[in-house]
């Protein structure tokens, strides 16, 4: 299928590896212009010549964090007019909330809350008047399915499902949609993170734990970062404009529900 997406230009957040970088590779593959963002320079810069070498398409970087003033003024300066917003960025830590101070509730809710209203602000009002336009969220799927231990990013990530279902609705007349992707288990450095130090909390290889989690789906495996990516681009296509403020569960079926 053609995505009807060539020469769009897309501003990926926080897309120099994972599944930030599965949906850039993805846009990339159907001859969006890309921007990505990172903080770490010389891994954003290869894995931006990395995309390029694997697709042929025009590739911008813009380092910094993006949960910062600083880090958003560089992705917007790079990337000033997209057609694609993907907003993303590094999930809050685990813990009990009672170990919480304001300061760490303030990192979540500025990080997985207000940075992606804030790149959602910068660039929605070009988005309606090109009659055209393209956000998608990456949150998680505990959104649906809370982790207790995840209290941060539970909050401040239901807290962006309920803005973008009032926005999406706004907006969709002009063509531009907003809808959330949440990941369930992804193969990912963050995914092996978390699996080396549940191994290490239950003194096992790093390998039974990855077999336990993978058993814990339908699909009976972790997600491939592709997977993921092609329904970022999927999301980002001409065909999609019909598709508004859903929240699509890519988790190998592990949330039972009917619907
Ligand atoms: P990852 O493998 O750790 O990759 C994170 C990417 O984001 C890296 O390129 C990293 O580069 C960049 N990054 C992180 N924080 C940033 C910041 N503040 N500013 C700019 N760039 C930043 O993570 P992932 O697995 O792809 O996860 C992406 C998101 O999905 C996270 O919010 C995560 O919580 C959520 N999620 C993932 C899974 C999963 O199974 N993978 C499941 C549920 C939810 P630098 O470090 O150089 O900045």
């Amino acid at each position: 299928m053609n995505l009807g997406l060539k020469s769009r230009s897309a501003l990926v957040c926080a897309a120099s590896a994972g599944l930030g970088r599965a949906c850039a590779l993805a846009l990339a593959q159907e001859g969006v212009e890309v921007t990505i963002t990172g903080r770490n320079q010389k891994r954003l810069e290869a894995t931006a010549q990395e995309l390029r070498d694997l697709t042929g398409a025009k590739i911008s970087t813009a380092v910094g964090d993006i949960t910062s003033v600083e880090g958003r003024a560089a992705a917007l300066s790079a990337c000033p007019s997209p057609d694609i917003l993907v907003n993303n960025a590094g999930g809050p830590p685990p813990g009990d909330f009672r170990t919480f101070s304001d300061a760490d509730w303030h990192a979540a809710l500025n990080a997985n809350l207000l940075t992606p209203i804030a790149l959602i602000k910068a660039t929605i009002d070009g988005m309606i008047s090109r009659k055209f336009g393209r956000i998608v969220n990456i949150t998680s799927g505990s959104v649906k399915s809370p982790l207790g231990n995840l209290a941060l990013s539970n909050t401040a990530r239901t807290g962006l499902t309920g803005f973008v279902a009032g926005l999406s609705r706004q907006v969709a007349e002009y063509n531009v949609t907003i809808n959330n992707l949440l990941p369930g288990p992804f193969d990912t450095d963050r995914l092996r993170k978390t699996m080396e130090d549940a191994a290490r909390d239950n003194d096992c290889p790093v390998e039974e734990m990855v077999r336990v989690r993978a058993e814990a789906s339908p699909a009976k495996r972790i997600g491939r970062p592709e997977e993921f990516g092609a329904a970022c681009a999927f999301l980002c296509s001409a065909q999609a404009g019909f598709i508004v403020g859903q929240n699509i569960l890519l988790d190998g079926g592990a949330f039972n529900s009917t619907m």
